[in-house]
């Protein structure tokens, strides 16, 4: 009895439809290995700065075509979305970035990147996939060949985009400026992942709800009444007046802003003025704001405007000549996991994984604009998680470097092969979901 008993729960356990997870045919991966392992250092060894992705996005389509899918391009800068129909069911939407740093790469690797190009300004600089992209972008082939290769795994339509400019947080929003999820099918959920450079290789991490914060970038301008520097009574003063918006600024997330919520507010740039003795009548600052919800975040705005009006009023600048805001377009919006989309991902990595490569992991206040895959507006269940890539040997040895660091070095092996797993599995349980 005991036998038979044992023997009807492993077969329930094994068959999906009674709740068990799907098994990544790890034989496939190891195998494909080598093959990844080579497009990465390729990659790697060709990066190319935000807008200027031509031969990376070329390569991306290329491969996507002959894996079956049908490419599309026309969604702004070297966006592509690859469209491959494995009959009725999900729409499930895989996203990967393909943009560099202008970094110049100080690993010593074998493979380190010597590439240069020219930035915006028309200097020239060196560029490095100091972000990962280029293991985002490996994974995401990866996950293509894993998905064509197991489709009697899986019913729906795959959509795989390959994304520009995640850094300058343009890519994002031109896909949907030019129509994204009106050109091609609505997904019902959207899966990114980024590498970790904290999280150890082999690991997977995940964060329910606000993951990463909200991005603006706002430019103020401070004017005042320019003079002689021996004489202030006869001039508004510009450098004053900053130092107190300053000191001020430093009050609205200590002093507006409930003490639960998460927020930042940095003035990262302050220039004004040319010599000892002159009042000028212009200073320029540059902040960053940082918040985990809409609402922190208009706050915060609130505030700078208030707070800019008052003192501009208070050292004397009549109406015309308040201190003047301009918030960059376009911002990058709060990155929100859908809870209960990351409720259903998380027993499927812990089922691949084991409970204890499954971390969850705590906000940041970096900025991923693969929240408007998921804004309310669409009202599409985004999730991203993080990838480890830290080398076990070195997760012992103090600071790590960071993300966008010249010395962020992330092992191919087992990262690649974590990241094709956990996604081809993430993709696969939502395409079979009732
Ligand atoms: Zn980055
Ligand atoms: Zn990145």
């Amino acid at each position: 009895m005991i036998k038979y008993l044992s023997f009807f729960l492993l077969m329930t356990f094994n068959l999906s439809v009674f709740g068990q997870n799907y098994n990544v045919n790890t034989d496939y991966i190891n195998q494909m290995y080598p093959q990844w392992e080579a497009l990465y250092k390729d990659l790697h060894q060709h990066p190319e700065l935000s807008m200027q992705e031509m031969k990376t996005s070329k390569l991306m389509g290329q491969l996507l075509k002959e894996k079956g899918f049908e490419v599309n391009d026309g969604f702004g800068a070297y966006n592509l979305a690859a469209v491959y129909k494995n009959g009725p069911g999900p729409v499930v939407l895989i996203r990967a970035d393909m943009d560099a740093l202008p970094i110049e790469e100080q690993t010593n690797l074998p493979y380190a990147s010597k590439a240069k190009g020219i930035n915006a300004a028309g200097q020239e600089v060196s560029v490095m996939h100091a972000c990962g992209h280029d293991i985002h972008m490996t994974v995401f082939q990866g996950v293509a060949n894993y998905l064509t290769q197991h489709k009697d795994d899986w019913k729906g339509t795959l959509i795989m985009v390959a994304q520009s400019a995640e850094e300058s947080g343009l890519g994002a929003d031109l896909f949907f400026k030019n129509g994204l999820y009106d050109k091609l099918p609505k997904p019902d959920y959207a899966l990114a992942l980024h590498c970790n450079s904290y999280l150890e290789a082999g690991k997977v991490g995940y964060r329910s709800g606000p993951m990463m914060a909200s991005v603006d970038m706002i430019d103020v301008t401070v004017l005042g009444k320019g003079g002689h520097g021996a004489a202030p009574h006869t001039t508004v003063d510009p450098i004053v007046l900053s130092s107190q918006l300053i000191q001020a600024f430093q009050t609205i997330v200590s002093r507006s802003v409930n003490p639960i919520e998460p927020a930042v507010v940095t003035v990262g740039s302050i220039h004004g003025g040319s010599v000892h003795n002159v009042i000028p009548d212009e200073v320029k600052m540059e902040l960053t704001v940082r918040a985990y919800s809409p609402e922190v975040r208009n706050l915060i705005i609130d505030r700078i405007h208030i707070l800019c009006r008052q003192l501009g009023l208070a050292a004397g600048l009549t109406e015309d000549l308040l201190p003047r805001i301009e918030i960059r377009e376009p911002i990058t919006p709060a990155t929100i996991n859908d809870e209960k989309l990351v409720s259903k991902l998380l027993p499927v990595f812990q089922n691949t994984f084991g409970e204890s490569n499954v971390e969850e992991m705590p906000q940041y206040t970096v900025g991923e604009d693969f929240s408007r895959f998921g804004m309310q507006d669409h009202h599409v269940p985004i999730c991203l998680f993080w990838l480890g890539t830290v080398d076990p040997a070195k997760m012992d040895m103090g600071q790590l470097p960071s993300l966008h660091s010249p010395f962020f070095a992330p092992l191919p092996e087992p990262s690649i092969k974590t990241g094709v797993a956990a996604m081809s599995a993430a993709a696969v349980e939502l395409f079979n979901q009732q």
